[in-house]
């Protein structure tokens, strides 16, 4: 049984809806001009703000897919820096977390020095 068969249905579910957001983005930065100068302005903000909920999502969707491997590779839910296993229900909570808590503040406050 694969202790990470839940969270992998989580990040698949995930994945389809940031897909089909994507779509739906790209559907409405295709949509028509106008003649308008003002509702062209419009559009060209309205795009903007496409674009970037678009890189967002796909930033998401790339994240997802490397978690993806992770769990095909077994090497899902393993600290980046003790290599210890990060608990399942921090990784419920945080599916992308790459360390463990102990090392995420440890990292934190090393940032904040
Ligand atoms: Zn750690």
């Amino acid at each position: 049984m694969d202790p990470y068969a839940e969270i992998r249905e989580v990040l698949l579910a995930k994945q389809q809806e940031l897909a089909r957001r994507l779509e739906s983005l790209k559907q409405n930065l295709r949509g028509g001009r106008s003649a308008d100068s003002q509702e062209q302005a419009q559009e060209l903000e309205n795009a903007e703000v496409v674009d970037a909920l678009g890189n967002e999502t796909r930033i998401e969707l790339n994240k997802i897919a490397k978690a993806l491997d992770q769990i095909k590779n077994e090497t899902y839910g393993i600290c980046a820096d003790c290599g210890e296993e990060i608990p399942m229900a921090r990784l419920k909570v945080h599916p992308f977390a790459d360390r463990c808590i102990r090392c995420a503040t440890a990292a934190e406050e090393g940032r904040r020095r």
